[in-house]
């Protein structure tokens, strides 16, 4: 059977109805949120190639940031 999703790789079990690779992308989809992943994608791939490094780097780093002050005010919340 062909992944439901991506139509390339074959189903990553007999019943299932996606690969392994799209399986694992619904797992992060479920963990950061959707509209988080359509706006990486989005920011990310519509770009041209250049500005596409920037572009994975600010993502990365604005995720850590981002990370980091969670991590901080939980701290302080014990
Ligand atoms: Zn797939």
């Amino acid at each position: 059977m062909v992944c439901a999703f991506c139509l390339v790789n074959a189903t990553d079990s007999f019943f299932g109805s996606y690969c392994e690779k799209c399986h694992k992308m619904q797992r992060l989809t479920h963990l950061f949120g959707i509209e988080k992943i359509m706006s990486v994608l989005e920011t990310v791939l519509l770009v041209d190639e250049p500005t596409q490094k920037e572009k994975i780097k600010d993502e990365l780093k604005s995720d850590l940031t981002t990370r980091e002050y969670h991590l901080r005010s939980r701290k302080q919340d014990a």
